[in-house]
């Protein structure tokens, strides 16, 4: 049986008061919740954050990761320093690493690496753009975007991570995915991976994200292979985040 997640994204917004008033409201209005909710924050506010949080259930994660380990990489941060301040999960691959900062998928299987080296589990992000998916590219897209991880990392790798489903259409523009388009491609990477590995496929945690609110989460989170959310603008929000992760 797997275990739901979900996970807001707080992106490149609010200050350091912002994030502990946030990272407090859900502290303070989680209560029982048999899902595990976490929280991937920008790196500067990690510690402020995890001191929040330190006696709730709530988890910590980071929106990127180094795709190397230490050295003169200026700007980067590498994957023991985010286990040194207390994160659990690292975004890797979100569409705007990859379409911003050129994230190829080579350097996001790099990264999924590094933090799988320091006990960081990474949650790799994949999806296609409205214009593959018109095409008829979904599927390819998203085979690229997994073998290129599966290649480097090895199927055994994904015992320990998370994959987020994330169509680039819906990232940020209010257009959500039905919950039938969610959870064909959700179906899809299951069978993809348990071609390789049945076991682990099975027991993957495999995430939906694109314009979840509090009202459609629950049709989505309703689908079999749908184990939970990466929810970027709605988490900014605590009593809708809140609801979110009560839709389950
Ligand atoms: C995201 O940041 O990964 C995301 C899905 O954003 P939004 O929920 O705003 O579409």
């Amino acid at each position: 049986m797997r275990r739901s997640l979900i996970m807001g994204n707080w992106k490149m917004n609010g200050l350091r008061q912002d994030a502990v008033n946030l990272a407090s409201a859900l502290a303070e209005g989680l209560g029982e919740v048999a899902q595990e909710v976490a929280v991937c924050v920008p790196f500067v506010y990690l510690p402020d954050v995890a001191q929040v949080l330190a006696s709730s259930p709530i988890a910590l994660g980071a929106q990127n990761v180094a795709d190397q380990a230490s050295g003169a990489y200026t700007g980067e941060v590498s994957a023991a320093q985010l286990a040194d301040v207390g994160a659990k999960y690292a975004l890797v691959g979100h569409s705007e690493r990859r379409s911003y900062y050129g994230d190829t998928n080579q350097s996001v299987a790099n990264r999924f690496a590094q933090a799988q080296k320091q006990g960081v589990i990474p949650v790799l992000c994949v999806g296609e753009t409205l214009d593959e998916r018109e095409q008829g590219k979904t599927f390819s897209v998203v085979d690229e975007q997994l073998d290129a991880v599966i290649d480097t990392v090895g199927i055994a790798a994904f015992a320990n991570a998370v994959i987020a489903y994330e169509p680039v259409w819906a990232i940020g523009t209010g257009k959500t995915a039905s919950d039938e388009q969610a959870q064909e491609v959700h179906h899809y990477i299951r069978q993809r991976l348990a071609e390789r590995d049945a076991d682990i496929a099975a027991n993957l945690q495999i995430l939906y994200g694109g314009s979840v609110k509090p009202d459609n989460a629950q049709g989505l989170f309703a689908q079999p292979d749908i184990d939970g959310g990466l929810v970027g603008g709605a988490s900014l929000d605590a009593s809708g985040f809140l609801k979110i992760c009560h839709s389950v």
